[in-house]
């Protein structure tokens, strides 16, 4: 019985995923982003999104400082709201903070003014709760209207997406994980895994392997040469 229910489960995660897992959405609306940066640096950034969890961001953070390195957080305003002190010790500890939208709602049919209204009150909320202000915006699941970018970027805002998909989401070998990865990375690119979530939800789920990948990549692309950096770095140099 368990067995069969832990199938249907499986099968229901992968039904609900299964576009993203085979086909990354990002793809579609990464003109006029910013979603790998120009350089001759042997520069990478590593992305975080939908924290702050107070379990997986803080076994994060400890793996970044253990690596030596800075990364950004793409946080949701309610998620900053209900684990402050996490957010906080993002802030604290030399990383940079995202807006990933309040709600986690695909803005695709929001009006100009829901949007204004999402990122800016996102933009309050992580200003209130840590100090920082932020001019990166990344719209959840990427999904975002040609228009939608002119009015983000006219409110002041960096649109970042990503060039490589960890799918860290639904990866059950973190070993897969960092060795798809490390084949890929060039000079530039922004590296998305999440901190928080499922295929249901933004908050909860298990990134056991997203906290045990970050280790094994860091070394295997210093050995390349890659430094990480965050993405404002990444972007002005
Ligand atoms: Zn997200």
């Amino acid at each position: 019985m368990i067995i069969k229910l832990l199938w249907l489960t499986a099968a229901a995660t992968l039904l609900a995923g299964g576009f993203c897992v085979f086909f990354d959405q990002a793809v579609l609306t990464r003109k006029g982003t910013v979603y790998r940066v120009k350089t001759d640096k042997k520069r990478a950034a590593l992305t975080f999104d939908d924290g702050p969890s107070p379990v997986w961001t803080l076994k994060i953070l400890d793996e970044l400082k253990n690596a030596g390195v800075k990364a950004t957080f793409f946080m949701i305003g309610h998620h900053v709201q209900k684990y402050p002190e996490v957010a906080r010790r993002v802030a604290r500890e030399g990383h940079s903070i995202g807006n990933h939208g309040y709600a986690h709602s695909v803005i695709l049919y929001y009006t100009p003014a829901e949007i204004e209204e999402e990122i800016k009150y996102t933009e309050h909320v992580i200003r209130e709760v840590t100090g920082q202000t932020t001019r990166m915006f990344r719209p959840p699941k990427a999904w975002l209207r040609r228009s939608t970018k002119e009015q983000v970027k006219a409110l002041g805002y960096d649109i970042v997406l990503w060039s490589l998909n960890s799918k860290d989401w639904v990866s059950f070998n973190h070993r897969q994980m960092v060795s798809y990865l490390a084949r890929r990375t060039r000079n530039g690119d922004i590296l998305l895994f999440h901190d928080s979530g499922h295929a249901f939800g933004a908050d909860g789920g298990d990134r056991t392997q997203t906290v045990k990948a970050i280790s094994l990549l860091v070394k295997t692309l210093k050995e390349k040469g890659f430094e990480f950096v965050r993405v404002e770095e990444l972007m002005h140099g």
